[in-house]
């Protein structure tokens, strides 16, 4: 059992009580961020959400958190390809929720296209998002994490941080390179209380990924259930997909004082796809 007695409200199965911690999670208006976001608040912390989305939607998206879980649920709409609110949004969390304990370096976008081929645009905006604002957002962190000396930090990789695919140059650079960072700020910070570990997620049913499945369906003139099939056969034996929720609990997981030597590691949770 983590700092709390009683399991969270609204249940995830998850024993760990973050009562009276404050997590940021980036990206986290849509996919495998708001799935994490939803378990940390079922686990009674406060959060801090940011992405982009409609108004009207991120407001209803706050209060129906807030009302099912009884906990803070605060929104800043940091843009991740800029350093300067990234910073803003660290300091605005720490301003209306008072402190900052779990990082999650979750948001990221995809490109695919040949390297010959890929815009340049593209690539500098996939190394921003998916590699740089991790870097900004935990140099922005790390100092109240070591006031507190207690910090978690998850940056949400990929496979594709591990082994590579085609076509996905500026992904699989940026992911790799968001390995790198993990490992490095691990080491920065051993033996303070705050650890920091990258997720390997595969497959995961997000509208990152409905995308490419869509793509697929429409170039080889297919049903999209089919392509989904194909997807999911080219790379994770499992032929199952990675939850958002399964994602939340192994960040929940690693806030538990059980994961206090966890740190540098890159954590597979990819059906057997980098088992290959
Ligand atoms: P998604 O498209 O559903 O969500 C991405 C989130 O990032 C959204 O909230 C979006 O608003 C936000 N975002 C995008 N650009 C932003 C910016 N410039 N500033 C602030 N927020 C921004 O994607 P997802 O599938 O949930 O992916 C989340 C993370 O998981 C990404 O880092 C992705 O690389 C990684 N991942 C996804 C999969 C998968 O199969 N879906 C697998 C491995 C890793």
């Amino acid at each position: 059992m983590g700092a709390g007695a009683t399991p969270a409200a609204g249940g995830a199965g998850l024993d760990v009580m973050l009562k009276g911690k404050v997590a940021i999670v980036t990206g986290s208006t849509s996919g495998i961020g708001l799935g994490v976001a939803e378990v940390l608040a079922a686990q009674q912390c406060d959060v801090m959400l940011n992405g982009f989305g409609d108004e009207k939607m991120i407001a209803a998206l706050q209060a129906r958190l807030h009302r099912q879980f009884k906990v803070r649920i605060a929104y800043n709409g940091a843009d991740m390809t800029n350093p300067d609110e990234i910073h803003a949004m660290v300091r605005a969390t720490r301003r209306e929720l008072g402190s900052v304990d779990i990082l999650v370096n979750n948001a990221g976008i995809q490109h695919v296209a040949p390297i010959e081929e890929f815009p340049r645009a593209k690539w500098d905006a996939v190394l921003a998002i998916n590699l740089s604002a991790p870097f900004h957002a935990t140099q922005a962190a790390i100092p109240h994490m070591r006031k507190k000396k207690w910090g978690r930090i998850v940056n949400v990789a990929s496979a594709h941080g591990l082994v590579a695919s085609k076509n996905k140059a500026a992904y699989v650079a940026a992911k790799h390179g968001l390995v790198g960072l993990t490992k490095v700020t691990a080491l920065e910070m051993a033996g303070q209380g705050i650890t920091c570990n990258a997720i390997c997620p595969g497959w995961v049913l997000t509208p990152l990924v409905q995308k490419q499945i869509d793509d697929r369906a429409k170039d080889q003139r297919i049903k999209v259930k089919e392509a989904e099939i194909q997807l999911l056969s080219e790379k994770q034996p499992s032929l199952q997909f990675a939850t958002p929720e399964q994602i939340g609990k192994m960040v929940v997981f690693l806030c538990d004082p059980a994961a206090d030597q966890i740190t540098g590691a890159a954590l597979s949770m990819d059906g057997g796809w980098t088992a290959q």
